[in-house]
């Protein structure tokens, strides 16, 4: 089978969003870190995810971006194109959804494609081209305060349309609920009448479904992973797909097992205090690792010896910066925030990077920024995805290129994940 789905996700915690519920809806998923520069081995690949970093940068770098991953999964052969953007449609009047879906159909010389931001499960919906976040309007939502993308208004026809020059049009619910034909007659209608970008209500999955089934033929659709989650039962319909049972399965992993957490959100700091009460623990704090080498390598000595000196398999370990606000607070002051940060980047990253190629074949990150710091550190560019720990973090794994096995890696957003996700993480694993 050819690759089905190539998907160009404007961030990666986005991407790893899309890539999980694909898998979940059937689909062996890859995500890759920035375009690839050849070809990867796509075997067993039914769908590619590429994780950008194009939300907020300039305009005209995340076409470009966009571009290149486009012409990219075109050369795998992806059968549909898919932009994914955030649920709550985060963006400014500048962009960056209007330019970049503008550049993608451009260089697709396609006319039309939808716009299918809404995840009804986690609460997103859209009702009349007004996107919800649970009960409230965006604009209402606490998204109006957002530091990067202000969304200050929730009628996404008129944010979308400061961001194109071409016309934007409604899907309403109205037609949704009168079944997929009437869908695909409206759509039609509107492509008719020169709209070229869709705003789709949807307000629960049978909506997702009609629309997937109206638009599985696009060659661009955009959204987010409600529209994605409902796309695989059409590819399957379509003959695409085959039926796998485990889009999820992983290779058998091996090594020994470490967590580290440079996240200072609430979940993760009454995670770090759960697993502390039974498992081998290190505290990193910026302000010692300002001072010299002591702390690092006190840090490593430590690991060391709790994952590697025993008999028989180690319990994993934990290196953790997490601290309170007052802790952080008190760093920051010391050392400004971007330095106090970086240190602890740093020292996680090369502390993880060493403790790898020791032997460590499992490895749980905790924070966004603290996982780009240790996937660049360790020079990873794909990710295969796999089952699923707790909504929205799969465990995925990494070719090492010195190890026959690969690195099991989750990489966990701050507030993601339940109390005990650092011990029954490896409890699930394979
Ligand atoms: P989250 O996903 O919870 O936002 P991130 O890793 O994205 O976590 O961000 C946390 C930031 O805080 C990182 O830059 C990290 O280096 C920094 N940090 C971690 N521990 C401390 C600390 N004790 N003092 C100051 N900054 C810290």
């Amino acid at each position: 089978m050819t690759l089905v789905l190539g998907a160009i996700a404007d961030d990666f915690t986005g991407a790893t969003d899309l890539a999980n519920n694909l898998v979940r809806a059937g689909m062996r998923t890859l995500q890759v870190i920035g375009v690839p520069d050849g070809d990867v081995a796509l075997g067993e690949i039914d769908a590619v995810v590429v994780a950008l970093k194009s939300r907020t940068c300039p305009v005209s770098e995340a076409i470009a971006d966009s571009r290149a991953a486009l012409d990219w999964l075109q050369e795998q052969g992806a059968r549909q194109l898919f932009f994914k953007y955030c649920s709550t449609f985060d963006s400014t009047d500048d962009g960056n959804i209007g330019p970049v879906a503008d550049a993608l159909l451009d260089r697709l010389e396609s006319r039309q494609t939808v716009m299918v931001p809404a995840f009804p499960i986690n609460g997103r919906t859209v009702y009349q081209g007004h996107l919800f976040v649970g009960d409230r309007l965006l604009n209402e939502s606490g998204m109006e305060n957002h530091p990067l993308n202000p969304m200050t208004d929730a009628d996404l026809v008129r944010v979308l349309s400061r961001q194109t020059s071409h016309t934007v049009g409604l899907l309403s619910h109205h037609a949704l609920v009168s079944g997929i034909e009437t869908t695909g007659q409206r759509l039609r209608t509107l492509q008719a009448d020169g709209v070229r970008h869709v705003i789709c209500d949807s307000l629960d999955e049978h909506d997702l479904a009609t629309l997937a089934s109206a638009v599985v033929e696009y060659p661009l659709v955009t959204g987010g992973s409600g529209l994605g989650q409902a796309l695989p039962a059409e590819y399957r319909r379509l003959g695409w797909l085959d039926e796998v049972t485990n889009a999820g399965r992983l290779t058998p992993s091996s090594g020994a097992s470490l967590v580290v957490s440079g996240s200072c959100s609430k979940a993760t700091l009454s995670q770090v205090e759960h697993f502390l009460a039974d498992h081998h623990g290190f505290a990193l704090d910026p302000l010692s690792l300002s001072e010299g080498d002591d702390m690092f390598e006190q840090a490593l000595a430590f690991a060391r010896e709790h994952l590697f000196a025993g008999q028989g398999e180690a319990q994993p370990v934990l290196l953790y910066a997490s601290a309170s606000p007052e802790k952080v607070d008190k760093a920051q002051q010391r050392l400004g925030a971007t330095a106090a940060g970086e240190l602890v980047e740093r020292a996680l990253s090369r502390l993880t990077r060493i403790l790898v190629d020791e032997g460590v074949g499992r490895l749980v990150v905790a924070g966004g920024e603290t996982s780009g710091a240790v996937v660049s550190a360790l020079g990873i560019r794909e990710l295969r995805i796999g089952e699923q720990i707790d909504p929205g973090v799969p465990w995925t794994q990494a070719p090492l290129p010195e190890r026959d096995t690969p690195l099991s890696l989750a990489l966990k957003s701050g507030n993601f994940g339940d109390v005990d996700f650092f011990s029954r993480a490896f409890e699930v694993l394979p």
